[in-house]
């Protein structure tokens, strides 16, 4: 009954382990990205685009009004079908004035020091 209940510990913790090392593995890929970048010299969060793709509105510069997730699915499912009932409104982002762009707020830093 004691080995049973061994093997069962540790068969928990490899699979512990695997979710870890999987997890700490993208991590490891990320901070390699951005190391990357960073050693060329270009930022780590834009890649010197000096731009980010606006996180309100994904980049399309305005918003649906009062949409959400479920909303949108039935949108999508009417106009695949070409008789689409009158959508809501839409209006522009107020978080990036319809741009579908905000300032990368690593460049925006004014003390970064450009070597
Ligand atoms: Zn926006
Ligand atoms: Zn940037």
């Amino acid at each position: 009954m004691e080995n049973l209940t061994a093997n069962e510990i540790a068969g928990f913790g490899i699979g512990v382990l695997l979710l870890y090392s999987t997890v700490s593995a993208s991590k490891v890929d990320s901070f390699i990205a951005s190391f990357q970048r960073r050693s060329l010299g270009m930022c780590k969060r834009c890649g010197d685009l000096k731009m980010i793709a606006c996180s309100n509105c994904k980049g399309v510069g305005s918003v649906r009004k009062g949409s959400n997730y479920f909303s949108n699915m039935v949108d999508d499912f009417f106009e695949s079908f070409g008789d689409a009932p009158k959508p809501a409104p839409m209006v522009p982002c107020t978080k990036c004035l319809s741009k579908g762009r905000t300032a990368c707020p690593e460049c925006s830093i004014a003390t970064r020091v450009i070597q």
